[in-house]
């Protein structure tokens, strides 16, 4: 099957794409295969790719592992990750050559030493890196942390922004957002954010690709609070699926998952309008007033990357 002729359309006049990667390629259990195929045919016709995930718990030679699986090639420049924004972050921060605790998994402790961050577990440390999922948090440094910031009154950064992650097109959990939120109800402290919708991984991704023009590069995700805020506010164009974390709230299943489920049919008549090359959403439409509600409306709207 041939790329999806509104993607192309879509992504045409731009040269870089940044890719989200849970919720766009895959769900916590299942990858789309459609979606692989996409990336492929994208760079295949020269564009620069990117995949650009709030992880800090996979490090981005495991994201080129987990790519190639899939039949994707790519290397480490290509792959943003909000734990590989912390490079920028600890620089602008003053924390670069200095103590900090971290509470993650062993990827998230990696990234802070390749970005220039001292690891303890002391109080000695200068910030709390909060950077990854429940169910591998270091309990013993995440009381180090609340201390640290509750009483030594130090930052917390919090790397992972997600506060939830698609399971599968039919439930979700709580994602590593949700240890900020709790962290700043214990503490007081309210964690800066590393991960999209703050500026960091964009501003990696602007290094990497030279000073290429703004208008020259799209984001593509799942997520209106995230990928569509981050994108909008870096001043980039933004491209909305709805095979991720919204997708239950939508309705969607993507058709590799269920083909009978008449998504894409659906999508178009009911909420979408191709206008050019804009998408008009249909005013009154299910997807109009989810979007209105979170006051955030990408450039374009697709029911899956394909
Ligand atoms: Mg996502």
């Amino acid at each position: 099957m041939k790329t999806n002729p509104t993607l192309f359309h879509i992504t045409n006049k731009y040269s870089a794409v940044l890719v989200d990667n849970y919720g766009v390629l895959r769900t916590a259990t299942a990858p789309f295969p459609r979606a692989y195929k996409a990336l492929r045919e994208l760079q295949d016709q020269g564009k620069e790719v990117f995949i650009f995930s709030n992880t800090a718990s996979h490090l981005p030679e495991q994201l080129c592992s987990e790519l190639a699986a899939q039949g994707v090639k790519t290397d480490e420049k290509h792959v943003i990750t909000a734990g590989s924004a912390l490079s920028i972050a600890l620089e602008e921060l003053g924390l670069k050559g200095k103590p900090l605790i971290c509470v993650g998994n062993q990827a998230t402790e990696e990234y802070v030493k390749r970005a220039g961050g001292i690891l303890v577990e002391s109080l000695e440390a200068e910030a709390a890196i909060l950077g990854h999922h429940v169910e591998e948090y270091n309990l013993r440094n995440y009381s180090l942390a609340w201390k640290l910031c509750k009483e030594g009154r130090k930052p917390a950064l919090l790397v992972n922004t997600d506060k939830m992650i698609p399971i599968d097109t039919s439930s979700q959990s709580s994602g590593p957002g949700y240890i900020g939120k709790q962290f700043e109800e214990q503490t007081g402290i309210t964690p800066i954010g590393i991960g999209k919708p703050f500026f960091y991984m964009y501003q990696l991704a602007f290094q990497r690709l030279n000073g290429l023009p703004k208008n020259r590069i799209l984001a593509i995700g799942d997520t209106l609070e995230t990928d569509i805020l981050g994108a909008s506010n870096a001043g980039i164009d933004s491209l909305l699926v709805l095979s991720g974390l919204h997708a239950w709230e939508l309705g969607y299943v993507p058709p590799w998952i269920d083909p009978s489920f008449p998504n894409e049919k659906r999508a178009l008549e009911d909420y979408l309008v191709l206008s050019g090359l804009r998408t008009m959403i249909v005013r009154g439409s299910k997807l109009d007033l989810f979007m209105r509600e979170r006051k955030l409306y990408p450039t374009y709207t697709l029911p899956q990357l394909q």
